[in-house]
């Protein structure tokens, strides 16, 4: 069914690291529309599986799973808090070991569609700049904006691994980077919402761009 155009939808997809969490945020801020983490619902339904010690092999459970859990974004003073079953899971979500595990849920076709439909559900009641993998292809095909973003696999694991250090994980670059290339790659491979560029998508290359520099060309796009 077609959206209801009233409300502005921007996409922003890309492999880890590109730089879309933060640029998404900021481009949310300056128009003034909600900001969704589609990555943070994945992660949460990942994270719940893991303490329930569900089989990550079984797609029937998995799809069961996400039809009896409840996931809700909600905007804090500290930023986007991610609420699973309403306890808030925002910084155990963001482990290493929690992210090498998402890729089990994320290929799931039930799990998807579940998660798509919330998605849609969220960014057409007011708007929204949705960040993931699937969004300009999937979850909102018609969006107003589509932006991919990319950078080189050396510069996207160096923010990788700066963000983990600052938020207290002791890490290895090697082992970083290596994670970096190996969810990439089943994000890409993976049969139903992989990651992709939509064709209709603007591609940006964020490998010697600084946030703000990347900020500024999305918003010149949106406000052309
Ligand atoms: O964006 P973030 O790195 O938090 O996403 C974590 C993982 O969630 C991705 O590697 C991907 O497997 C999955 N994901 C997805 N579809 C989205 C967003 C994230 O499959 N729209």
């Amino acid at each position: 069914m077609a959206r209801n155009k009233k409300h502005l939808v921007i996409a922003i997809d890309g492999p880890a690291g590109s730089g879309k969490s933060t640029v998404s945020k900021r481009i949310a801020k300056a128009l003034n529309i909600l900001y969704i983490d589609t990555g943070a619902m994945y992660r949460a339904l990942t994270l719940k599986a893991v303490r329930k010690n569900i089989d990550l092999e079984s797609a029937d459970l998995l799809t069961g799973l996400a039809h009896s859990t409840r996931i809700d974004l909600k905007e804090g003073p500290a930023g986007l808090r991610v609420l699973l079953d309403g306890e808030d899971v925002s910084s155990l979500i963001r482990s290493p070991e929690l992210t090498n595990n998402v890729k089990y849920i994320a290929k799931v076709p039930g799990v998807r569609e579940e998660m798509v439909k919330l998605q849609r559900a969220i960014g057409e009641r007011s708007g929204a700049v949705l960040e993931g993998r699937d969004i300009g292809t999937v979850v909102f095909p018609d969006a107003d904006y589509k932006f991919y973003l990319d950078a080189d696999a050396d510069e996207r694991a160096r923010r990788r691994y700066e963000e983990l250090r600052q938020a207290g994980e002791k890490v290895n670059f090697e082992d970083i980077k290596k994670d970096v290339i190996e969810r990439d790659e089943s994000d890409m491979k993976r049969s139903v919402g992989a990651l992709k560029k939509a064709s209709d998508a603007i591609l940006v290359d964020t490998t010697d761009l600084s946030i703000d520099g990347v900020v500024e060309k999305l918003l010149a796009y949106i406000k052309k």
